[in-house]
């Protein structure tokens, strides 16, 4: 039959749903609260703000978040539309007046005749129909363990351990040198697949220090029984023992420093390239729970990344998210059971504003497959088309883990200078790029079937 379901009535379900009502598709949003809660929703209106009440920068020529807040009131998008008109004052911010908005999103969308929400938890996958899972890092339990049943265990995380991500081009390659631990590999692109940053004996003792020292965020009540021992946080890998980390990820064994070859290094932190385009490196094994602030001062103590500039800061966090680049094609299909898409943060984007995104994507394509046109993929120079493309096929998939939107996910533009004016221009150039790749995907993907608002 011709109806959507969308289970989770969230940032992103509730986008889908508002995205494909307007084309003309009869929509049944499933949403298991207020019955069944998580430990972070508070009421049982539709995309309620689950923390911050900001949707962050809302500067759509220089950060790439904006530039997705642009393409998507560019789109019609309710997420969007409701949080400019609760906006509070918050600087570059967009910050909204939370209990307001999430009730604005909920008669918005209980108001439009395409929309009904069926309110309790589903907790098996559907056999047949068109179905969105939106249901977000807190998925309910008895669902998360059907989607592993069919997704398999191992590519169905429960938490994310996030390394902190780098820009490469800041990165100071006078002191970091590019090699494979004892050259492993076949080829050379193998046998150079690491960057390592070396530190002297010195260096390392003030690094621990700094680590031991630095702020840290708690877990959430009832987010968390314990670590997992693969992916404890280095503090804690500190607070072992001063040397765990020289015997962890911070191993200087099969490493030769070119330019210092005679001497040893006491530790190496080694970063392992991050996505195709090779701008983005992560820091291997560095999950933290350090708080933002003390992250970024104490990863800069490392040798090479002085200046380093991050795509984001490490964490980890009760998250449920798909190995998407092995499971989802590039319309967020299950590759398996194409009757089934999923949108928002389950399918390893972060945020508000990305978990947003990703639904109103998956609301159209879903919608355009029932009116029997399906819609192209969104075209990769976009934001919307770079979070796409990064988690259905252009991140790694061994080391997958979330990722908000960024400049590193955009094919580089060529002919630009360096430096902080240089960066201004490119990242200008991104979103000015950006901008009219995704007008164009609009004018082409809109459907006589369209309604207006
Ligand atoms: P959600 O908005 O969580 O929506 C999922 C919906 O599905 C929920 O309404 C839930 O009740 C429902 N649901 C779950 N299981 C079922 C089921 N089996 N049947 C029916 N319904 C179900 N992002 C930010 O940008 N800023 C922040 O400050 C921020 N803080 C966060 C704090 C915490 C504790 C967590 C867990 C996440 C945070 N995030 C934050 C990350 C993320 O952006 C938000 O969680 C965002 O709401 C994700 O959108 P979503 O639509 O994917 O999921």
């Amino acid at each position: 039959n011709n109806t959507l379901h969308i289970i989770g009535g969230g940032m992103a379900g509730s986008e889908a749903a508002w995205q494909a009502a307007h084309m003309g598709v009869r929509v049944v949003i499933h949403e298991m609260r207020p019955a069944v809660g998580t430990f972070a929703h508070r009421t049982g209106d539709l995309a309620e703000m689950v923390c911050s009440n900001s949707f962050r920068s809302d500067d759509d020529e220089q950060n790439a978040v904006g530039l997705l807040h642009w393409e998507m009131r560019a789109a019609n998008g309710l997420i969007m539309q409701t949080a400019d008109r609760h906006r509070l004052p918050a600087g570059g911010a967009l910050a909204v007046d939370r209990d307001p908005f999430a009730r604005s999103v909920t008669e918005a969308l209980m108001a439009h005749p395409n929309v009904s929400v069926e309110y309790g938890e589903v907790d098996s996958l559907p056999e047949s129909g068109q179905w969105i899972i939106a249901t977000g890092p807190l998925t309910s339990q008895k669902l998360g363990q059907a989607i592993a049943a069919e997704t398999g265990q191992g590519a169905l995380a429960f938490f994310d351990a996030i390394a902190p991500i780098v820009h490469h081009d800041s990165i100071d390659m006078s002191r970091a040198w590019m090699q494979s631990r004892y050259d492993k590999g076949e080829t050379e692109a193998e046998r150079t697949a690491y960057l390592n940053c070396p530190m002297d004996k010195p260096t390392y003792e003030a690094f621990i220090d700094a680590l031991l020292a630095a702020d840290k965020t708690e877990f959430h009540e009832g987010e968390t029984a314990g670590y997992f021992d693969g992916c404890l946080p280095i503090e804690v890998m500190a607070e072992r023992g001063r040397e765990t980390l020289r015997h962890g990820p911070m191993k200087p064994v099969g490493l030769t420093n070119p330019h210092m070859p005679d001497v040893k290094p006491w530790a190496v932190v080694q970063l392992r390239r991050d996505n195709a385009l090779g701008t983005l490196y992560n820091i291997v094994g560095f999950q933290t729970k350090m708080k933002y602030g003390a992250q970024t001062e104490v990863l800069r103590m490392i040798p090479g990344l002085e200046n380093a500039r991050f795509a984001r800061l490490g964490g980890i966090h009760r998250n449920t998210f798909l190995n998407s680049p092995t499971l989802l094609d590039d319309q967020m299909r299950l590759r398996a059971r194409p009757n089934i898409r999923f949108a928002g943060q389950i399918t390893g984007v972060e945020g508000y504003v990305e978990s947003a995104a990703m639904g109103l994507l998956a609301g159209r394509m879903a919608a355009a497959e029932i009116l029997g046109h399906p819609l192209a993929t969104p075209p990769q120079d976009s934001a919307m088309g770079a979070l796409i493309h990064h988690i259905t096929g252009g991140a790694e998939a061994k080391t997958f883990q979330p990722m908000n939107v960024n400049f590193g996910l955009f094919r580089p533009v060529d002919g630009l200078k360096g430096g902080r004016r240089g960066r201004k221009d490119r990242y200008k150039a991104y979103t000015d790029r950006a901008k009219s790749a995704w007008n164009d995907w609009l004018a082409n993907s809109r459907l006589d079937a369209e309604q207006p608002v």
